[in-house]
């Protein structure tokens, strides 16, 4: 098996992919070291996992490598999901975290939401040219903050109160939320699958 590479222009995603794969003596390059013109794939599908799919399968057969990609968001109960497959523009195609998470916010005081109740979703998949790509699925329950608390990750991470925790995930910092992430999860997943065809 050659080198894994993880496809993903998000530096917050690749620090956490790189601690988290690191704990599991996984070792993983990342594909924007190796290839510096790779651009984004547009994530033209409906759900996480089409999307995990297209980018994982597009990067693999351009490139020849096999590729673990993934589809991560949002999904607020209240807001009927949202912002889900659209979590990174939310708010716009700048792709703007505080914007983001401000119109959260700002819906559910909107609409008087009183079910803050909300989850981050990661779907991963794992590309190999000439082989069947395998997908997992991660979850990490909680609920919104009434305000941003914390300046530690990434994306929703102030506003993201997890189940059994009094702080927000950019409180609690990266080795408490590399325990209990979504992408956590999916990762966990991902290698048990792995084992069984590597
Ligand atoms: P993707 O790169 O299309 O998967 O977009 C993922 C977006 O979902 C990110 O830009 C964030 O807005 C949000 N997101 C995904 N995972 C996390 C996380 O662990 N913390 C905070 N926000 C996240």
């Amino acid at each position: 098996m050659n080198n894994i590479y993880i496809a993903t222009t998000n530096q917050g995603k690749v620090k956490e992919f790189k601690q988290i794969l690191a704990d599991l003596s996984i070792e993983v390059e990342s594909l924007l070291d190796q290839f510096p013109d790779m651009d984004d794939v547009e994530e033209t599908g409906k759900t996480f996992k089409e999307n995990a799919i297209l980018k994982a399968e597009t990067y693999s057969s351009r490139y020849q490598v096999p590729v673990i990609a993934d589809d991560s968001g949002l999904e607020v109960t209240a807001l009927d999901g949202e912002p889900g497959i659209y979590s990174a523009r939310y708010a716009g195609e700048a792709k703007n975290d505080s914007k983001n998470l401000e119109k959260v916010l700002a819906k559910l005081e909107e609409k008087q939401a009183t079910n803050r109740e909300a989850a981050f979703v990661c779907v991963m998949a794992f590309a190999n040219p000439g082989h069947d790509t395998l997908t997992t699925e991660g979850r990490c329950e909680g609920s919104i903050t009434t305000q941003p608390q914390g300046d530690q990750g990434f994306g929703y991470d102030p506003i993201f109160q997890p189940k059994g925790y009094e702080s927000t995930l950019a409180e609690l910092g990266p080795e408490v939320k590399n325990e209990i992430s979504h992408r956590r999860q999916a990762i966990n997943k991902m290698v048990e699958q792995l084992k069984t065809v590597l």
